[in-house]
């Protein structure tokens, strides 16, 4: 039974090790304790019109770059780690629309009072995503953390501060960028979404991205890389260089909350965001 965050961890790296062996499936055991409350909608599962990205079919999500260290230490294995698939970026459309703000508009009314995945229970704000729906630039972080589901805005905690650092040591601000999340609700204890979570929700941030149609696309953090590029590495493999998805420039780099634990780290976080600069024609 899992009863703590090491039980979990015990268990995922179970579980990593019985997928690197070959074994793709487990026998389903039925619980003595069904706990129909875990989803919002009893167990239903409401497919959001879109497959689950590769990553997400992978089922492998390192979370934050600690648990990712050990997991990007294995070694990759050639033709696996990127999915030969077409991207869901590539596949996602926007609404039909005159304009990005109101593609955007769209799209979270039709998100309305979301309902489909368990991450609906412990809300308080569905966090859709702020900014210039002009935006050349746009954030992807991984989830909504406290501050953001009490505000409904993502990246307005501690680590949220040392984002709009990093955008203004940009020569930018704020509000001339877009910042999004993978998922739009928050894990309970911030905790990593899970797959099925992303599964769900990512199709939304899909659809802002291809309405927005930034020129650079920075993730930060692993769930976050590993959504957009349909990926299994983690950041620590990634972060550095772009990735080209249609006719935009993906740079992957550190978490700002991994940032305010790893302050060493934040050499390497200008270094990238330097190459964006680059990207954009922008100075510092
Ligand atoms: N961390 C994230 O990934 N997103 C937020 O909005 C805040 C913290």
């Amino acid at each position: 039974m899992i009863r703590t965050p090491g039980d979990r961890q015990d268990l995922r790296a179970r579980l990593e090790w019985l997928r690197l062996m070959g074994v793709d499936e487990l026998p389903v055991v039925a619980s003595r304790n069904p706990r129909p409350q875990d989803s919002c909608r009893g167990e239903e599962r409401v497919a959001t019109g879109s497959a689950p990205t590769a990553a997400v079919q992978a089922g492998l999500f390192g979370g934050v770059e600690e648990v990712s260290r050990s997991v990007a230490s294995r070694p990759a294995r050639r033709g696996r780690d990127v999915d030969s698939r077409v991207p869901a970026l590539t596949a996602a459309r926007a609404p039909e629309a005159p304009d990005a703000a109101t593609a955007l508009r769209i799209i979270r009314g039709e998100i309305g009072d979301c309902t489909r995945c368990g991450l609906c229970r412990g809300r308080t704000n569905i966090v859709f995503g702020v900014g210039n729906p002009n935006a050349r630039l746009m954030f992807v972080g991984e989830g909504p953390g406290a501050d953001e589901d009490l505000k409904g805005e993502p990246f307005v905690g501690r680590a949220g501060q040392l984002l709009t650092k990093i955008i203004e040591s940009m020569g930018l601000e704020r509000g001339d960028v877009y910042i999004a999340n993978v998922v739009k609700c928050r894990p309970p204890e911030n905790r990593t979404p899970l797959p099925d979570e992303i599964g769900t929700c990512s199709p939304f941030l899909f659809q802002q991205i291809k309405a927005i149609r930034p020129r650079v696309l920075v993730c930060l953090g692993t769930p976050a890389v590993q959504t957009i590029l349909g990926t299994r590495d983690t950041i620590t493999r990634l972060r550095g260089s772009f990735r080209d998805l249609d006719d935009i420039r993906v740079m992957p780099t550190f978490h700002p909350a991994y940032l305010l634990r790893n302050p060493a780290a934040k050499r390497e976080v200008w270094d990238d965001m330097k190459k964006v600069m680059a990207e954009l024609k922008v100075d510092g």
